[in-house]
């Protein structure tokens, strides 16, 4: 990959289980990517809305949202506004819910979100999508519109339980749906190193996902559950924090996997 490309990574971050950390993960990593210059959109695909309102955003006053988008009733840049933390946001609230039922009669339904998007040009350096905690028909339109997938994971007993449900979804998108869609990584989440369950886990994933696990490593941190009642990400709210620095180093692990350089790198 060229570091000048000039092509829009769209990532889903992806877990069927709820609370394991997607939207800490999603509004921490717009923000830090944000920080670093990378022009970013954050999509939440949640009728829960808790990223909207964790990047500044009232879901309660919206004009449009990621719903009206899905449906066909608004273009995604119409329903986009500047969130609180440097990146812009295709928000969400409770409307999305019906989403679910409404898409089924409508043509090409998994591919809604994906078609939005390309609609919206290569204004975006990184878009990241945050899913809902199940593999539903909003999620199947995130990894539509995906080429990777960031799951995050909490080092518990349970953690990989399921892990094989998603890992065969995004399988099957892959093979029916869209030929980009890969697994970018898995992000090990609400750490305890203190716990030795967490750190057999841990090395568990190592051992069967290697490369795919990343390095860095988001620690149990308070001030990244406090920081959403402030409308601002854990990495505005308290930038140095044990969790926002580790939010900060995963959002830099990425950019140079990737070779995402910031618009004023490239020139
Ligand atoms: P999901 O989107 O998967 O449902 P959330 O990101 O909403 O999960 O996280 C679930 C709960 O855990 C939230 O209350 C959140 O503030 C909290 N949380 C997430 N990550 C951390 C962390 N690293 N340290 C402490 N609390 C966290
Ligand atoms: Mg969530």
């Amino acid at each position: 990959m060229t570091p000048s490309t000039p092509q829009t990574q769209v990532f889903v971050v992806a877990n069927q289980k709820g609370g394991v950390g997607k939207t800490t993960t999603t509004v921490n990593l717009a923000a830090a990517l944000a920080r670093q210059g990378v022009r970013t959109l954050l999509v939440d695909l949640d009728p829960q809305g808790n990223a909207t309102m964790g990047s500044g955003v009232d879901k309660a006053t919206l004009q449009c949202s990621v719903y009206d988008v899905l449906l066909g009733l608004a273009s995604a840049s119409t329903a986009i506004v500047p969130g609180s933390a440097g990146y812009d946001v295709l928000p969400a609230n409770r409307d999305l819910a019906g989403a679910e039922v409404e898409l089924v009669d409508l043509e090409s339904r998994e591919h809604r979100l994906a078609s939005s998007l390309q609609a919206l040009g290569a204004g975006y350096q990184m878009v990241l999508v945050d899913c809902p905690p199940s593999l539903s028909m909003l999620t199947l339109n995130g990894l539509c519109a995906a080429n990777g997938v960031i799951i995050p994971m909490q080092c518990e007993y349970f953690a990989l339980e399921g892990l094989s449900d998603l890992v065969n979804s995004i399988k099957r998108v892959h093979a029916g749906l869209n030929k980009r869609l890969q697994i970018i990584g898995l992000l090990r989440v609400m750490f305890d190193p203190r716990m030795t369950l967490s750190q057999q886990v841990s090395e568990q994933l190592e051992r069967h996902f290697g490369q795919q696990v990343f390095q860095t490593v988001i620690p149990r941190n308070v001030r990244l559950a406090e920081a959403p009642s402030h409308g601002l990400p854990g990495v505005l709210y308290d930038p140095s924090s044990r969790g926002s620095q580790a939010y900060l180093a995963f959002a830099q692990e990425l950019i140079d996997r990737l070779g995402l350089l910031p618009k004023k790198a490239m020139s």
